[in-house]
């Protein structure tokens, strides 16, 4: 939102002075909120007040300008069937879960906390939504709406004191994870989803079976791995996990990449068009511009 205001003062000599000054509030995004218009109003006086306090004279002579830009919000669409990307499929490490309702959290949260006795031929189609539907009561879906977004999976965890629920995102060939439960392992049953897109800006929800097999392409060795919930880091004892996750915990979930020599190990300002032209610039220490002699 932008304003632009004209002031005016008389000056000792008895001349009138005028000027206009241009004031902006940031952009904010919500997606449940209504604009308060009362506190955007509060926020243009404090600054119309900035300007014209300190004894400065200027008092406000008309309001020349009011942008207000807006756009709408479209949260992300989740649950419609999409397949899982080749080389993830091959790493025989999630469950997509074939469907064409909206349930794809539910079945692939059910899938991971095993609750369908598999026999064989269920073992072989762990992918068939009906193996799945006999086990829907189980979880308490009231005031949450289907396809399930991530911002309802803490309600979802707080009705449902016995799971906790981790989501992975699978962005290009990177795993990032995007939500990290405060319950991980802490509850009875844990579960941890893979959300993929078709790149389309609609998602979908795998159950993932084995963490140790969707990260293993980082590690040489082809044992089992535990895995870190907060930075995907591979361990190759279960001691090793236990000692790092009290640090990790402690942070935000995040994936840990490093540099590769010779290609990107040097940091560069590169991104020029996010810089903000100014109207003026103001170099207040000239000593900046002479040389040592
Ligand atoms: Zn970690």
């Amino acid at each position: 939102m932008e304003l632009v205001v004209d002031f005016q003062r008389t000056t000792q000599d008895g001349n009138l002075q005028s000027t206009s000054a241009r004031f902006y509030i940031p952009t904010t995004t919500s997606d449940v909120e209504n604009l308060d218009i009362n506190n955007v109003l509060k926020q243009f006086l404090e600054k119309i007040d900035a300007f014209s306090g300190q004894n400065s004279g200027w008092t406000v002579s008309k309001v020349n300008y009011l942008r207000l830009c807006w756009g709408s919000y479209r949260p992300m669409e989740v649950g419609t069937f999409i397949p899982t990307p080749k080389h993830i499929a091959s790493k025989k490490a999630v469950v997509n879960i074939n469907s064409s309702d909206n349930y794809c959290f539910q079945y692939s949260v059910l899938a991971g906390m095993n609750v369908a006795s598999m026999n064989l031929h269920h073992q072989r189609h762990k992918e068939r939504a009906y193996i799945y539907k006999p086990f829907m009561h189980l979880l308490n879906m009231e005031g949450i709406q289907s396809p399930v977004p991530i911002s309802s999976i803490s309600k979802f965890e707080s009705q449902n004191p016995d799971i906790s629920v981790n989501v992975l995102y699978h962005d290009n060939d990177q795993i990032i994870p995007i939500r990290t439960s405060i319950y991980t392992d802490q509850r009875k049953h844990h579960v941890t989803l893979l959300m993929i897109t078709d790149g389309h800006e609609r998602f979908h929800y795998l159950s993932v079976q084995s963490m140790s097999r969707l990260v293993a392409g980082r590690v040489k060795s082809k044992s089992k791995h535990y895995v870190c919930h907060y930075c995907l880091h591979p361990f190759r004892k279960e001691d090793y996990l236990k000692q790092h996750t009290i640090m990790c915990r402690q942070h935000q979930s995040q994936q840990i990449t490093y540099p590769t020599p010779g290609k990107d190990d040097v940091l560069k300002f590169t991104k020029i068009n996010y810089q903000f032209p100014v109207p003026f610039v103001i170099y207040a220490d000239f000593e900046c511009f002479f040389g040592e002699e």
